[in-house]
């Protein structure tokens, strides 16, 4: 069996002042948050991965993404304020995607999407594992205004007690004693005390952790790829209305404005044979 555990204080502070969530918003995205990181440490795979959330309830959008850099960002997006902080209350019908991104040419990108079920995130992510033939999978999510934590627990392949392998009895007995964690102890533990009160038995190893900090990839190239993708009509036609193209980012609310010079430096269209082409 191996774990993870995360614990996001500072990152998880910076990612919700960027905008004014409401309790049960912010705490599914915190939670989310926390999964991401979790997700993305077991996974053998060398680009980011983003955790995404539709439904057709108060909240219609939640996106999380961890990178291999371990940076990460992440927004919820809502129309009206969840009155029940069930899955289903928050998101109404719904599905998870999970994604990860391709880091280079030679590697595909990954989907996998199922239905939104259970009374929680970490019971429909569990379902995740359980369906899409991954390792069976345990995870436990928390989230307040100051923290976001989470630990995953998960059985690898073997079996066999001779050579350490853990066997169904020993993956029944740790998910039980899993269980008996409280959020309160999840926000309050650190990995050593959290694995020693669960574990001690059991003689866990603990490895190194890593730092995880906030950052967005957004920049003044992909906004402008982005302007340039709507085509030159539809860019004409915001400046004609607008005067200027303003984008904002909603993972880290920085602004680009492109004016008409910009705008029409995006669509100078060269000539055949100009430039620095030669004939021979
Ligand atoms: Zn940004």
């Amino acid at each position: 069996m191996r774990g993870e555990w995360v614990h996001l204080d500072e990152v998880w502070r910076q990612l919700q002042a960027r905008a004014d969530y409401p309790l049960p918003v912010r705490e599914v995205l915190g939670q989310a948050l926390a999964a991401v990181v979790l997700l993305s440490a077991t996974v053998k795979y060398r680009g980011s991965l983003i955790l995404q959330i539709r439904g057709d309830g108060p909240v219609h959008l939640l996106v999380v993404q961890a990178t291999p850099e371990g940076t990460v960002r992440g927004l919820a997006r809502w129309s009206r304020v969840p009155e029940q902080p069930d899955l289903a209350g928050i998101f109404g019908q719904g599905h998870i995607a999970i994604t990860m991104e391709a880091a280079s040419a030679a590697q595909e990108r990954y989907q996998g999407i199922i239905a939104l079920e259970g009374d929680s995130l970490a019971q429909a992510l569990e379902g995740y594992f359980a369906r899409s033939e991954q390792l069976p999978t345990r995870l436990h999510l928390f989230s307040d205004e100051q923290i976001a934590a989470g630990v995953l627990l998960q059985r690898l392949p073997g079996g066999d007690s001779r050579l350490g392998e853990p066997l169904n009895e020993d993956w029944q007995r740790c998910s039980l004693l899993l269980d008996t964690l409280t959020g309160q102890e999840l926000r309050d533990l650190d990995a050593g005390s959290l694995v020693y009160r669960l574990f001690h038995e059991d003689e866990p190893r603990l490895f190194e952790g890593r730092p995880i900090r906030f950052h967005c990839g957004c920049s003044l190239q992909k906004v402008t790829g982005m302007v340039r993708s709507l085509g030159e009509e539809e860019a004409l036609s915001i400046l004609a209305e607008q005067g200027m193209i303003e984008v904002t980012c909603e993972f880290c609310n920085r602004q680009y404005r492109l004016d008409p010079v910009d705008v029409a430096g995006l669509f100078v269209s060269t000539p055949v044979g100009s430039g620095n082409s030669t004939i021979h």
